[in-house]
C-alpha cells in the first residue's frame, strides 16, 4: 500500500488553490476509475483533492433552452433527469448504456469525462505502455486490439476513450467549463480530448489545477431526433467496440435532411465527431442508400490494427442502423 493525503475541498477555489500547491496531488470524483487505478499501481498520486461532494451537483436549463450540468451531478441522475430524457435522449441513452447501475450512483459527469483508456496494458504495470510510462513502447501494438483504434492512432499508442456519455456530449456540441488560478473559461468538449500523436500520455488539453465544474449543452435543434447505440461483446456491463451518437434533423413536410450530427465510441482516442459523413447528409434525401455513402465516407480513413479490421464494417453498419433508427422514430 502506498500512503497517501485526503483532502475534501470545501469549495471549488480551495480545490484549485490546493492543487496549485501541490503538483502530485490528483482530484477525486466518485473514485470508481481514479481508486482501481491506484489498486493498480497505474498511478500514486500524494493527496486525494475529493470534489465530489462539492454543490456541483444541478442541473439548470438556460434562458436559451440549453442546459449546464455541475460536473459532480452522478451519471446516474443526469441519465433520468426529465429534461435530458426528453429533448437529449441520446445523452440519456449513452449513460445507461454504460457500467452498471450502482458504477452509475458514484460516477460524476467530471470524472466521466476524465477517465483513462481501458487498454489492457495500460492497467497492466507488468507490460510497455508509452501513455503510463512515456518511452516504454506499445504492447498493444501486435497485441490483443479487440478494443482499440481504428482512425487518429499513432505509432506511440492506439488505444480508444472509453466514455459513452462523451460520445453523446461530442455529438451535442457541448463544452465544458473549467475553473483554474486565473478564473473560469469554456472550452469546446471537440477541442478538450486530443489524438496521441507523440504524446499519448496527454488525453486532454487539461494542466494541472485545472478543474472542471459544468459541462454546457446547446439547444437541440427543432425538430431534432437523436440516438445512441452501442455494439459491445456482452449485453451489460462491457466498454463499446463501436458506438454512435447520431441527430437528425429533416426539412418539415419532405424527406431532405437539413442537419446531421454524427460522433462515434470505440474508434478513436476521442470522441470521433464524423464531419465528413454530416457533410454527405446535409441535402441529401434520408434513405439507406445516402447512410450507407456517409458511413463509406466516414470510414475511408480508418486505417486498422491487424486484429480490429472488423471494426471498420461495424462501424459502418452500426452508423446506418443508427440513422435507420431515427427516420423509423419520424415516421411512427
Ligand atoms: C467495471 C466497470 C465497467 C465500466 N463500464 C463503462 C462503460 O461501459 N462505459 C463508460 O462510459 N464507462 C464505464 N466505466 C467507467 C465509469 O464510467 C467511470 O469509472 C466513471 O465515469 C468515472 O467517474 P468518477 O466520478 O468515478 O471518476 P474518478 O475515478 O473519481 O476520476 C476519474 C478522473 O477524473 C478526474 N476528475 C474527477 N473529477 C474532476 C473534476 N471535477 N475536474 C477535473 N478532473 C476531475 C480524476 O482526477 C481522475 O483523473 C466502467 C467502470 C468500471 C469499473
Ligand atoms: S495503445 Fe496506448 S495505452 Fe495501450 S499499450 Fe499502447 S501506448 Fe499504452
Amino acid at each position: 500500500m502506498i500512503p497517501f493525503e485526503y483532502h475534501r475541498a470545501s469549495s471549488a477555489q480551495d480545490a484549485v488553490t490546493v492543487l496549485a500547491e501541490r503538483p502530485d496531488a490528483v482530484l477525486l470524483g466518485g473514485g470508481t476509475n481514479l481508486v482501481d487505478h491506484m489498486k493498480l499501481g497505474v498511478v500514486a498520486p500524494s493527496l486525494l483533492v475529493d470534489v465530489s461532494r462539492l454543490p456541483l451537483t444541478d442541473i439548470t436549463e438556460d434562458p436559451d433552452g440549453g442546459l449546464r450540468i455541475g460536473a459532480a451531478v452522478r451519471n446516474s441522475d443526469l441519465a433520468a433527469d426529465p429534461v435530458v430524457r426528453a429533448r437529449y435522449p441520446a445523452l440519456s441513452r449513452a449513460l445507461l448504456a454504460g457500467a452498471s447501475g450502482q458504477l452509475r450512483n458514484l460516477a460524476t459527469t467530471a470524472g466521466n469525462l476524465l477517465q483513462r483508456t481501458r487498454c489492457v496494458y495500460f492497467q497492466d504495470v507488468s507490460t510497455p505502455c508509452n501513455k503510463r510510462d512515456p518511452g516504454s513502447g506499445c504492447s498493444a501494438i501486435g497485441g490483443y486490439v479487440r478494443y482499440h483504434a481504428i482512425l487518429g492512432a499513432s505509432p506511440q499508442c492506439v488505444a480508444t476513450h472509453p466514455s459513452d456519455m462523451a460520445v453523446a456530449l461530442s455529438m451535442l456540441d457541448a463544452h465544458v467549463v473549467l475553473q483554474d488560478h486565473e478564473g473560469e473559461k469554456r472550452i469546446a468538449l471537440a477541442d478538450l480530448y486530443r489524438l496521441p500523436g507523440d504524446r499519448p500520455e496527454l488525453d486532454t488539453v487539461l494542466t494541472h489545477g485545472q478543474l472542471i465544474i459544468a459541462v454546457e449543452i446547446p439547444a437541440p435543434p427543432p425538430g431534432a431526433r437523436s440516438n445512441y447505440r452501442k455494439v459491445r461483446d456482452r449485453a451489460s456491463y462491457a466498454f463499446a467496440l463501436v458506438s454512435v451518437a447520431a441527430e437528425l434533423v429533416r426539412e418539415p413536410g419532405s424527406d431532405e435532411i437539413s442537419s446531421a450530427r454524427i460522433a462515434f465510441g470505440g474508434v478513436a482516442h476521442k470522441p470521433w465527431r464524423a464531419h465528413e459523413a454530416e457533410g454527405v447528409l446535409r441535402g441529401s434525401p434520408a434513405t439507406e442508400d445516402a447512410f450507407a455513402r456517409a458511413a463509406r465516407a466516414e470510414l475511408a480513413h480508418a486505417n486498422p490494427l491487424a486484429g480490429n479490421e472488423f471494426k471498420v464494417e461495424l462501424a459502418q453498419r452500426t452508423l446506418v442502423a443508427t440513422l435507420r433508427s431515427l427516420t423509423e422514430q419520424a415516421s411512427r
